[in-house]
């Protein structure tokens, strides 16, 4: 069995996989490769798919399957197939570092300060105790986060509509949840429904100063509609790990944006999660017959 290694996974990979046959992370083994391991970067698509003739099985490492054209796969006899549950904590503790940064001021004051300034008096915190939290999405990174906003003396409440109840958040409506979050963190997939849900009649609804975070999917925001309400301050600030493409183009308008705090899509890349990762992946290859 020959295994592409195409992204980047834990630096031990390679060796835990050489039971289960030859391991490369050459692409120009394409045309060889039974398994194709791939994280975000790596799109299987109908290009990559005629160039793998020998392809039976794709493992995403991750959560989504957006850079995997599943239909096309099983049309052509290709297992595609995802690591779910590994992220979870290294996505939900990323949301996190975005939650407690930006009320603390901790990014404007590290930058202000290598400017040679001292913004004492200028930079005016909040806290996150007592205030309310809104999740969209409440399923594994989302409980995770609400676990951790609970022991900072956040109320959690969460719109979620696949689901009859959750542990942690008290489930309300879309509305209701804009109209008392003071911080909104999103973790849906990418689907019909939530492309585009955060824009600008949604934004409306929400609190004036909302600080809105995104460690979901990128296009689940309105690019256009958002960079205005950070501009107007109706929305004070965005901390997002995720873009309508990895990169955003040099255009997208939330780049330029005032109170936009950014990170190349680095969630799910903690040393520990692609141990984790990897931990799946191997379960995977033990139940698959090339
Ligand atoms: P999950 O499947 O456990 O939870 C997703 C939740 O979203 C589900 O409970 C589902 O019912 C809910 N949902 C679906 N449609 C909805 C809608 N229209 N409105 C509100 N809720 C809706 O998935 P998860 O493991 O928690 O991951 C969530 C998302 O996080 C992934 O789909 C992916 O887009 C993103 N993610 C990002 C990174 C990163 O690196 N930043 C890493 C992993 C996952």
């Amino acid at each position: 069995m020959h295994i592409l290694i195409a992204d980047a996974f834990d630096a031990k990979l390679p060796e835990r996989l050489a039971p289960f046959g030859a391991v490369s992370s050459d692409l120009a083994t394409l045309g060889q490769a039974h398994v194709l391991l791939v994280r975000s970067k790596t799109k299987v698509d109908a290009d990559l798919v005629a160039k793998a003739p020998n392809l039976k099985l794709v493992i995403r490492g991750g959560v989504g399957m957006d850079n995997v054209d599943k239909k096309l796969c099983t049309e052509k006899g290709i297992k595609a197939v995802n690591t779910p549950r590994a992220s979870s904590v290294a996505v939900a503790e990323m949301a996190m570092a975005f939650m407690v940064a930006i009320p603390a001021r901790l990014i404007e004051a590290h930058t202000s300060m290598k400017d040679g300034k001292f913004l004492k008096s200028e930079l005016k915190r909040t806290e996150l105790f007592k205030k309310t939290l809104g999740l969209i999405g409440a399923g594994a990174i989302a409980s995770e986060v609400a676990k951790r906003a609970q022991a900072f003396g956040m109320e959690v409440i969460a719109f979620d509509p696949y689901l009859k109840e959750h542990a942690i958040a008290r489930l309300v409506s879309l509305d209701e949840l804009a109209a008392k979050a003071d911080v909104i963190s999103l973790h849906t997939p990418l689907t019909d429904e939530t492309r585009g849900m955060v824009n600008a009649a949604l934004i409306a609804k929400m609190k004036d100063g909302v600080i809105l975070i995104n460690t979901g999917r990128g296009k689940c925001v309105v690019e256009t509609e958002l960079a205005a309400a950070l501009q107007s301050g109706k929305v004070r600030a965005y901390g997002t790990d995720v873009w309508p493409s990895d990169p955003p183009p040099a255009d997208c308008p939330l780049l330029s944006a005032p109170n936009i705090f950014m990170a190349p899509h680095i969630g799910a890349s903690s040393k520990e999660n692609l141990g984790r990762i990897g931990d799946e992946v191997v379960l995977i290859l033990q139940d698959f017959k090339a």
